[in-house]
């Protein structure tokens, strides 16, 4: 076993400290990275705070791993020393079952593990994240970073973008749509440049106005104050579809009345209350409301080469480790532009 320094809450609400996790000798299909670079997700907060109940505690959180290759076991192909590699939500499922053969192996039909607050497909050995020096994952579920791409500015791609990526997808944005991204944190600043690359014309909706220069800057079209009233009135039935990432309760029919008709409105936000919906803002217009589960890995590698192409990475605040407790304090005040990221060269420091 590989003894590696991580931070952890120990506790529901216990604040981040220094702990350290055991780490399996890479088997045959494993490859170990040093990690180089985690970002910080708002889901990262919702866990350790056990704000969706059942978490694990110890818990080392941290699913925008970004590391360099240091040893790969006998049979791995697809990785060799010295790559820089990733690792986003998951690090395994069944691979045989209906969604695991469509990749969708976030739907895995044994549950798939996850990065961390999850166990191994054993279901007996706890997963830990990315907030540590080193991981040990098979390389099916190890993505390839492609070179031009910043490693810092890349890592939150692994959580934000794959979560924005794939329901932009799956209902088809295309040039000329009008999308909607409704707060822009982390997953919110990831889907607006996202679908800006796709062609869209990109409204964002935000309770802070202090963000409207940033918006403009990173592609959208228009700014928009969800605290001022006559927003909901003045853009009623213009989008074709809303992506929204807010982590707190927010009036959901406001934002339906958004949508033209047979318009989609995408939950992948979190809120941590259920929110009521009224019949007629659906059945006004067709209208729909759906959600998104990060995306499988086969569809991440392509949003990978997508950010590529496009020269996509996240707007990133790197943070050495120490300041972690303040970055989760800052993120829930909203006070984030856009990602916070640990550099884990600062873990091996006393
Ligand atoms: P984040 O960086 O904290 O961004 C959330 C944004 O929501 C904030 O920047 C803010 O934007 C807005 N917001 C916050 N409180 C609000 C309130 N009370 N009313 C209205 N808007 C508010 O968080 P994130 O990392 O992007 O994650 C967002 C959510 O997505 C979390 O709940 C997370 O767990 C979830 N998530 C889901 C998936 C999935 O697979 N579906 C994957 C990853 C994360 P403005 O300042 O612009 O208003
Ligand atoms: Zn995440
Ligand atoms: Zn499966």
């Amino acid at each position: 076993m590989l003894k590696t320094p991580a931070y952890a809450a120990r506790l529901a609400r216990s604040p981040l400290e220094p702990w350290s996790v055991e780490r399996r000798e890479p088997r045959a299909h494993d490859v170990l990275l040093d990690v180089l670079y985690c970002g910080v997700c708002h889901s990262d907060i919702h866990q350790a705070r056990d704000e969706w109940g059942g978490a694990s505690f110890p818990m080392v959180p941290g699913h925008e791993i970004i590391g360099r290759v240091r040893q790969v076991g006998a049979a791995v192909r697809a990785f060799a020393v010295g790559d820089l590699a990733g690792v986003g939500c998951m690090v395994d499922a069944c691979r045989e079952c209906q969604p695991c053969r469509h990749e969708v192996e976030q739907f895995c039909e044994k549950g798939c593990a996850f990065t961390y607050n999850s166990t191994e497909m054993d279901r007996r050995t706890p997963t830990y994240g990315g907030y540590s020096s080193a991981v040990v994952v098979d390389e099916r579920f190890v993505l390839k970073i492609p070179a031009c791409l910043d490693p810092a500015g890349a890592a939150p791609l692994l959580c934000a973008g794959i979560t924005t990526y794939s329901p932009l997808r799956q209902w088809n944005c295309k040039s000329g749509d009008r999308v909607g991204v409704v707060g822009l944190g982390g997953l919110g600043h990831m889907a607006l440049k996202l679908a800006v690359a796709m062609g869209a014309e990109v409204t964002v909706l935000s309770t802070s106005r202090g963000k409207a220069a940033d918006a403009r800057r990173l592609g959208a079209h228009a700014f928009e104050s969800t605290q001022d009233a006559t927003t909901f009135r003045r853009l009623a039935g213009t989008l074709d579809l809303l992506i929204d990432t807010v982590s707190a309760p927010h009036d959901l029919n406001a934002h339906l009345g958004l949508l033209r008709p047979q318009g989609t409105m995408v939950l992948v936000g979190v809120p941590t209350e259920p929110a009521p919906v009224h019949a007629f803002s659906l059945i006004g217009g067709n209208r729909r409301l759906v959600g998104s589960l990060i995306g499988g890995i086969a569809e991440t590698q392509r949003m990978l080469d997508f950010c590529a192409e496009h020269r996509i990475v996240s707007e990133v605040e790197v943070i050495p480790i120490q300041q972690i407790n303040e970055a989760y304090e800052r993120m829930l005040r909203g006070d984030v532009r856009y990602r916070f990221v640990i550099d884990l060269a600062s873990l091996a420091r006393p």
